[in-house]
């Protein structure tokens, strides 16, 4: 029998080391062999700790919110007895199995992942991160063999482009056309950077799939090296991820050593190395040019484009960036073909999308959805809709960055286009839920103060215009003190239009993406909720 324990940062959270602890001891104890594994996180953080237990000829059962106090109890009920624990089940996996679990939920079925297509989180939960074996088992490092033994770099290049894969990381580029720019790029040495430092409040999907999963990134990351002739790489993860850094460590090394990484991968003759650089957590470096600059040993400041990364990158060099949900997407489109990702989604947006689903919500969780879904779908579908009663009122979607989206749009069908067209950007894929208890001036507020303490200082617009934001939105959410205050008075005079010009300014002259973004909460929030900046305004006591 295997014990799995769910040891994500949200499972260790929630007390699984004194579960896995507990586990240990009561088994040594009892004298029963049983593989005590830890894993990732499966997305339903709501339920963590998570333990799964798979008995032989029995499918894989799943228990929620195990506490150490419960283990004894697992181990008589379940591994003793070939008994569930009913109060304590999750489901059961859909496996082809001699025995079955009578009357238990198949997981499948349960509404939070019902609608979910696990295509990038299919191991997540499921396989041992630290065991290179268990991920080759389920397909894993196929993609990049099929890759060194038949294809071109350029049919590499060609198949992810009829895949319609667009980078993950907000901006919904194509990849495959970023990847035909670097190797057309003259250049005596290429460079390959996986941009893990992801940092917008809410979002924490890519440290999911590099705790869940991390050899699917690296396997991405080696299929787009020989594509694009990049003999060197990066995987630039910010510090603050120490448990993504660790398992990212010893899947480097494992890789290594089955010769999938290094010099002449699988004798092909094919040589890449990789490095990890952990970054010190600001939120700029994010920005391609500025995460250049802090591999180089600079300050993360952003550069002018052009040049563009694929030209002149790293060391002067042509480089590319692509965020670890991109580069865990390029296996499966290798091991299944082009034509079946492209089958998923929209007509425009292809593939699945994963979401941090979070705030006001139920179930809380890392949620895989394909393109195409809506937000409604996954607030109350996957996430249970809005917890004592309340009502939903918005969802922020794509960080500070993206948008807060009301009732009357949540039925969009979520693709880079749709959501552009609403006010919102697909973002990185964090989903933040409020409810009807929220103040949107104060959400925006929020957000200003994340992105004015963020923002380099490079640039004036940014530097000045987001600090003069946040002073206006700290000011209209103050109480009133004075009638005869003269900055009350110019604030009633102004209203919004202050806010608006200063917005449009900031977009339309900063220097980088972040800038360039910086206003999105204000004028979102200005558009579907002007009603509550002028009660602030003009109905303040
Ligand atoms: Fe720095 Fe902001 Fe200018 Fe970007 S827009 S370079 S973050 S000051």
């Amino acid at each position: 029998p295997a014990i799995i324990v769910g040891m994500g940062t949200c499972g260790l959270a929630n007390g699984a080391q004194g579960v896995y602890d507990t586990f240990k001891e009561e088994l040594e104890k009892r004298g029963i062999e049983a593989e005590l594994i830890s894993t990732g996180c499966v997305g339903y953080c709501a339920e963590e700790v998570i333990v799964d237990i798979k008995l032989p000829g029995y499918p894989r059962l799943s228990y929620a919110r195990v506490t150490p106090k419960d283990v004894s109890n697992l181990i008589e009920t379940t591994l003793i007895n070939h008994e569930p624990l009913r109060d304590k089940v999750l489901g059961v996996y859909h496996e082809k199995s001699e025995k079955r679990w009578e009357n238990l939920p198949v997981i499948d079925n349960i509404p939070f992942f019902k609608i979910q297509q696990k295509v990038v989180l299919e191991n997540c939960g499921i396989i041992d991160p630290e065991n290179i074996d268990q991920y080759i088992v389920r397909g894993g490092y196929k993609g990049l063999s099929r890759v060194l033994k038949n294809m071109s770099p350029e049919d590499v290049i060609e198949d992810t482009l009829k895949a319609g894969l667009r980078g993950r990381g907000g901006g919904g580029f194509k990849t495959g056309m970023k990847w035909k720019f670097a190797r057309q790029s003259e250049g005596d040495k290429k460079y390959l950077i996986c941009n893990a430092d992801e940092g917008d409040p809410g979002a924490f999907m890519d440290r999911a799939i590099l705790e869940g999963d991390p050899h699917r990134v690296v396997e991405g990351m080696v299929i787009a090296a020989y594509a694009i002739g990049a003999s060197e790489g990066y995987i630039y993860c910010r510090a603050e991820y120490p448990l993504a850094i660790r398992r990212l460590r010893k899947t480097l090394a494992d890789a290594e050593k089955y010769g999938l990484l290094g010099d002449n991968i699988l004798n092909s003759g094919f040589n890449f190395k990789l490095k990890i650089k952990e970054g010190a957590g600001a939120f700029v470096c994010g920005e391609e040019t500025a995460l250049i600059n802090s591999i180089e040993g600079n300050r993360g400041m952003p550069r002018p484009r052009p040049p563009y990364p694929t030209t002149e990158g790293l060391w002067g060099k042509p480089t590319v960036i692509n965020n670890v949900e991109t580069f865990a997407n390029v296996p499966v489109i290798i091991r299944r073909g082009a034509d079946w990702y492209a089958s998923i989604g929209t007509a425009t947006s292809k593939g699945t999308k994963i979401f941090a689903l979070s705030g006001k919500v139920k179930n809380v969780g890392l949620v895989e959805v394909p393109m195409g879904t809506t937000l409604r779908q996954i607030v109350f579908d996957v996430g249970g809709g809005i917890p004592d009663g309340r009502r939903f009122k918005a969802v922020q979607i794509g960080g500070p960055s993206g948008g807060a989206l009301p009732e009357s749009v949540i039925d969009t069908a979520i693709d880079y286009e749709n959501l552009k067209e609403i006010g919102a950007m697909m973002g990185s894929g964090g989903l933040v839920v409020m409810d009807e208890t929220t103040c949107m001036v104060d959400l925006a507020k929020y957000f200003m103060t994340f992105i004015m303490s963020e923002s380099c200082g490079k640039c004036i617009p940014c530097r000045e215009g987001t600090k003069r934001l946040y002073e206006t939105l700290e000011r209209l959410t103050r109480s009133y003190k004075n009638e005869n205050d003269p900055e009350e008075a110019l604030l009633r005079f102004q209203g919004m239009v202050y806010l608006e010009r200063l917005a449009k300014v900031i977009t339309t002259t900063s220097l980088c993406g972040l800038g360039q973004t910086a206003a999105n909460p204000v004028l979102s929030t200005l558009h579907y909720f002007r009603d509550e900046y002028e009660a602030h305004l003009y109905e303040r006591k």
